[in-house]
């Protein structure tokens, strides 16, 4: 169970033993295939000597460079989701040192790997990838001294950021190490055999005795067995009967990838922060930000004269909130169009404006052409997506990327929220940039987002209430949602959620909007979802609360946690703790989701892929 602690990159599978560790391995990947991977590599003990091989796209086409009589008694295996150099032959793993002496396949990503390889190049190390991996391979072989496991404790806490690693040395053909923090890491023990991968799914056929590993512990693998070590000692462990079946187990036991990702995210906003944000001692001095991807200088955000976000879906909705955030911190105009009519509408553009694209996957066909037609224009074009080396991320000037894992079910959750946290690490970085906010204020700006992780956590562990309301309304044909501010995009994506998954049709409107049209609709037949968290326009969203109840319409609120006069006004309330702006708008997004869900799959719906849709929409 991943109990929303751990963001799923991918995959890795390791195997030792007695029987065919080539065959068990490749099987193991494309177990993990469902997981969404770019390239795939395998290495393996054949008479003792350790090949390595990689290839781009397709476990089919790894298992093409594999000649048949391939077969050995130790192998490892992985199926890459690229975060750091594009998906490559040359940066797919297993990666090694120099010397090939320490092989080794990753899942996740090492934060402080760009501290780590300026050491190891000052020290005159050469690599052969991009990948934050490889370093970890180097740094292990320079600790090795015959003793494999010594290497990897010695170098493990010199690691930041999120691992699932699988580790084999040149001269040691029948042991296999394996190690995580924040990625999963599931270890069957069978017969004369012990396998490791990303979740238990490919071990399965083999066994379905599981030990799931937890941060920062170690094992040790051999055919006769394993040992698991914490704080550089052996501890006590206790293997889990797996009586989930295979497909049960690629979800880590929840019952569809939409709620996993709902789940997933105070662990995907908590990286995002980390590895984004480092705020210093020192109170008088701003936030750092790590704007890797986005190598355009401070100079050019202040020359720029307004900033067009080009999105379609979920993603319009994140450049909408955006567009709050930007106006607010960078000072300057800014606002969200779709690509696809911005792409056909001969849209005023020169080179002072900067466009920004948004998009999950990067290959979303009208933000790809917006961004071809941008650059036309002469305007830079900075894409915030969540695919690396995608084709928007390729024609962009910069890159920020989410690093949210995979997103597997169609209807976008975690991609949202970490769309509306990297848009807004944007605004703090082009806001310093143009001077328009001090130190002061980028810090205090960067704590708020900082805390989103253990809000959004909060938030979670009001499913259950969440679910107890959807049961309540999940046969209402129609659904209002409403909101002012930052709220109104956040009701217009939650009535996409809500029409997506569960075929009821909804609309999102800006509150104010109501009495000039939707009011008409409103009866006991139509129940209104209002986003009334308190803030600037809370009063005004109250006065429209009261419109709805004078006609007789059901009311459900998102409202915050000292709200004590709201329950009075509506039939049901859902409390969120947020304390600032940006909180506001991704904590609230939550039990939107969850509402979403919920009905969904109260209705019986086909969650994961609502009919009609599409995950990447690579077509005009
Ligand atoms: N950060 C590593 C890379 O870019 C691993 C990515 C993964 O989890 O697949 O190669």
């Amino acid at each position: 169970m991943t109990n929303g602690r751990e963001i799923a990159m991918c995959g890795i599978v390791g195997f030792v033993g007695r029987g065919n560790a080539v065959k068990a391995v490749v099987e193991g990947l494309r177990a993990l295939e469902y997981r969404g991977y770019d390239s795939a590599g395998i290495a393996f003990f054949k008479k003792n000597k350790l090949t390595s091989v990689r290839a781009c796209g397709r476990v089919a086409d790894l298992e093409a460079k594999l000649s048949d009589s391939e077969s050995s008694e130790l192998a490892i295996g992985h199926t890459r989701w690229a975060t750091h150099g594009a998906p490559s032959e040359r940066n797919s793993h297993p990666h090694s040192d120099p010397t090939g002496t320490i092989t080794l396949v990753h899942n996740g990503i090492i934060d402080n790997y760009a501290t780590l390889k300026a050491e190891l190049e000052a020290e005159g190390a050469k690599f052969s990838s991009d990948t934050d991996s490889e370093i970890v391979a180097h740094l292990i072989a320079k600790e090795y001294k015959g003793d494999l496991l010594a290497a990897v404790e010695s170098v493990l806490p010199k690691l930041d950021g999120t691992f699932a690693f699988g580790i084999v040395a040149k001269d040691k053909p029948d042991t296999l190490i394996g190690a995580r923090r924040g990625s999963p890491l599931a270890v069957g023990i069978g017969e004369n055999e012990t396998l490791l991968a990303s979740d238990a799914v490919p071990v399965l056929p083999h066994t379905r005795k599981v030990v799931f590993l937890e941060d920062d512990q170690v094992v040790v693998m051999t055919a006769d067995g394993i040992t698991v070590r914490e704080n550089g000692k052996e501890i006590p462990f206790t293997p889990t009967e797996i009586a989930w079946s295979a497909e049960a187990a690629q979800k880590g036991g929840y019952a569809h990838f939409m709620l996993k990702e709902i789940f997933e995210q105070p662990q995907v906003l908590r990286s995002l922060v980390h590895n984004r944000i480092h705020i210093p001692e020192d109170a008088s001095l701003p936030p750092e930000l790590n704007m890797e991807g986005i190598d355009i200088p401070a100079d050019y955000f202040r020359g720029i004269s307004r900033i067009v976000m080009i999105a379609q879906g979920t993603a319009y909705h994140a450049g909408m909130v955006a567009r709050n955030m930007i106006e607010r911190v960078a000072k300057i105009a800014a606002y969200p169009e779709y690509a696809a009519d911005f792409r056909y509408r001969d849209p005023i553009l020169d080179p002072s404006v900067l466009v920004i694209a948004i998009t999950q996957s990067g290959e979303t066909m009208d933000t790809l052409h917006g961004v071809k037609l941008a650059k036309e224009r002469g305007c830079k074009v900075i894409s915030v997506v969540n695919t690396v080396g995608s084709s928007i991320a390729r024609e962009s000037d910069g890159v920020f990327y989410m690093h949210c894992g995979p997103e597997i079910g169609v209807a976008s959750t975690k991609a949202f929220t970490g769309m509306i946290a990297s848009l807004y690490i944007l605004s703090l970085h082009m806001g310093l940039a143009r001077g328009t906010i001090d130190a002061a204020e980028a810090r205090r700006r960067a704590a708020d987002l900082a805390n989103v992780g253990p809000r959004a956590d909060s938030v979670l562990t009001t499913a259950n209430y969440i679910r107890r309301i959807a049961m309540k309304y999940k046969d209402n044909g129609n659904f209002l949602f409403l909101g002012r501010g930052t709220g109104w995009p956040l009701a217009m994506e939650g009535a996409l959620k809500l029409k997506e998954v569960s075929y009821i049709h909804a609309e999102g409107y800006d509150a104010a909007e109501m009495k000039h049209g939707p009011i008409a609709l409103i009866d006991e037949n139509l129940p209104a979802l209002f986003i009334a968290l308190k803030g600037r326009r809370y009063d005004k969203v109250l006065g429209n609360i009261q419109e709805v109840r004078a006609r007789g319409g059901k009311i459900i609120a998102i409202a915050s946690h000292d709200d004590h006069e709201i329950d009075k006004l509506v039939d049901d309330v859902i409390y969120v703790r947020a304390e600032s702006g940006i909180m506001n708008s991704i904590v609230c997004s939550i039990p939107l989701q969850l509402l979403a869900y919920y009905i969904a799959e109260a209705r019986g719906c086909d969650v994961d892929k609502p009919k009609n849709l599409a995950k990447s929409v690579t077509v005009e």
